[in-house]
């Protein structure tokens, strides 16, 4: 298999190359051509498996060909448990998103709130965030979400592990009912599949 041939387009894949990456891991041989439909994501995918590239490469693709919006609505919201976790997904954007003009923030709690603020208002199109501080931030109208086309929740058995299901169910109100959803969780209890069930519709579900 290759990138190509499952649709990525040749900025990725000349940036793929640049970065050594070859062959598509199994994850996103199965995810990538969904999530370039338009369908919804239901992925079980452990660490290790390549798969934050798996949502991030055709999550840039598709906002590639979106016009340009007001500078701090983002049109791309990628939920994670942990500050790690952020820092780690948003890193992993910036550098797939090298040759495009897309902006990758990254926000979340245990630091100052302030500089996330500034970085925000600097402009945004996709936000990776942890729940709390990203409620602070809407509430601070440092961000919105009217032009929110993708939302990805990943590793969701560790956002409910950490307790973060009244904060996640608070953003989700906050987002347009018309858009993508995609989910990501190394394990599937029933409170994972009753969540997956509130925020997708119709999910393809592929699993590694
Ligand atoms: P993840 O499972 O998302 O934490 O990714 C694990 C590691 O694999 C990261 O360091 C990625 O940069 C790397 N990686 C992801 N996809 C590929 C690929 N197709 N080829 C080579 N390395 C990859």
């Amino acid at each position: 298999m290759t990138f190509e041939a499952l649709g990525l387009a040749p900025t990725l894949q000349t940036r793929l190359t640049e970065l050594g990456y070859h062959t598509p891991t199994e994850i996103q041989t199965l995810a990538i051509p969904v999530v370039l439909a338009g369908q919804d994501l239901l992925a079980s995918a452990q660490t290790g498996t390549g798969k934050t590239a798996s949502y991030a490469l055709p999550v840039i693709q598709r906002l590639l060909s979106s016009p340009a919006v007001r500078a701090n609505q983002a049109k791309a919201l990628i939920l994670v448990p942990t500050r790690e976790l952020a820092v780690q997904v948003a890193d992993s954007l910036k550098s797939y998103a090298t040759h495009s003009r897309l902006r990758v923030q990254a926000v979340f709690g245990g630091v100052k709130i302030n500089p996330q603020m500034q970085a925000l208002r600097s402009g945004c199109d996709i936000l990776v965030a942890t729940p709390g501080r990203l409620l602070d931030l809407f509430r601070s109208n440092a961000i919105g979400f009217k032009q929110l086309q993708i939302l990805v929740l990943d590793e969701a058995d560790r956002m409910l592990d950490l307790g973060f299901l009244p904060e996640v169910k608070s953003v989700l109100r906050l987002l347009p009912g018309k858009r993508q959803s995609l989910m990501l969780s190394a394990t599937f209890s029933d409170d994972i599949r009753q969540l997956a069930s509130s925020l997708l519709s119709a999910p393809q579900e592929v699993s590694v």
